[in-house]
């Protein structure tokens, strides 16, 4: 089967597909974009096919483009192939990549997560720089952390900078959402352990007992963890600062956890 090639700019699909770096889009839309053959292929391993694929006129024959094309048609989704200008465009990129892909966002219910599944999941409460999550959501899926839960207002997971840092993760940890009161009435059944990470807080972060499986909360990188949030976790930890920074990355400091977590169990 041929795909439909676009040359314009102005194309409306070419549009669409940019204004996916805007909230207001992405969530009108219900979808998100992904860059990149790595992406694609960690999509379709996950059994998630998009709903446009649009492939550069000067992409390398590959068998996972091919898989792509043909599961993306199989699924009902479309295959269109655009000018590097296009590519450049809509990535905002002088060096674009030759394949994106548009693909429906997902996001897990509190009520549907099965804690047992996992031996650790990180909550984190108003995270807001895209780099951070997107390398959190990565972060989880290496340590082997069931999922990440936002709470409060959270910046999107689906933005463009957010999928980019995930590097594929984006399709493999369960996401979900939830406003402070929702999380705390959902934690009342949390069958282990509840950790809270805080700068004054005085057990080491090596010195808890974790009971699998464990919930770790993570603050906001500018206000840290809210007393409310402090106070309905079973213990808050410190990862020791040793030297003269007085805190910790978010990202990093959540990956020293999601490992002390999940190497315990
Ligand atoms: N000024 C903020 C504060 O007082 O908490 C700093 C926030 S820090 C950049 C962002 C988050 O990373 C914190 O809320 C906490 O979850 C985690 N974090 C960073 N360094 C940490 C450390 N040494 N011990 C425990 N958690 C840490």
């Amino acid at each position: 089967m041929t795909d439909r090639l676009i040359t314009s700019l102005t194309n409306d699909t070419v549009k669409a597909v940019r204004a996916l770096h805007m909230r207001k889009e992405r969530e009108t839309s219900g979808c998100f974009l992904a860059e990149g053959l790595k992406f694609i292929g960690e999509a379709l391993d996950q059994g998630r096919t998009p709903k446009l694929l649009m492939v550069g006129e000067e992409a390398r024959p590959h068998p996972l483009l091919d898989r792509a094309r043909t599961e993306t048609r199989a699924a009902g989704g479309e295959v269109v192939v655009v000018t590097h200008a296009i590519l450049e465009k809509i990535s905002r990129r002088d060096n674009p990549q030759t394949v994106l892909g548009v693909f429906e966002q997902t996001y897990t219910t509190l009520s549907s997560i099965q804690p047992a599944t996992a031996p650790c999941w990180i909550a984190l409460e108003q995270v807001r720089d895209p780099g951070n999550l997107g390398t959190i959501i990565r972060t989880a899926d290496a340590a082997g952390c069931g999922g990440v839960i936002l709470i409060g207002d959270c910046t999107d997971p689906y933005s463009v900078e957010a999928v980019r840092a995930t590097m594929g993760s984006v399709f493999a940890v369960a996401i979900a959402r939830a406003t402070p009161a929702e999380f705390l009435a959902w934690r009342q059944n949390w069958p282990g352990s509840v950790v809270g990470t805080r700068l004054d807080a005085t057990h080491g972060y090596r010195d808890a007992a974790y009971q699998h499986p464990t919930l770790v909360l993570m603050g906001n990188e500018q206000a840290g963890l809210t007393d409310e949030l402090a106070a309905a976790c079973d213990v808050n930890v410190k990862i020791p600062m040793r030297g003269r920074a007085d805190s910790l990355n978010l990202a990093i400091a959540t990956g020293v956890m999601a490992y002390a977590v999940t190497d315990a169990a």
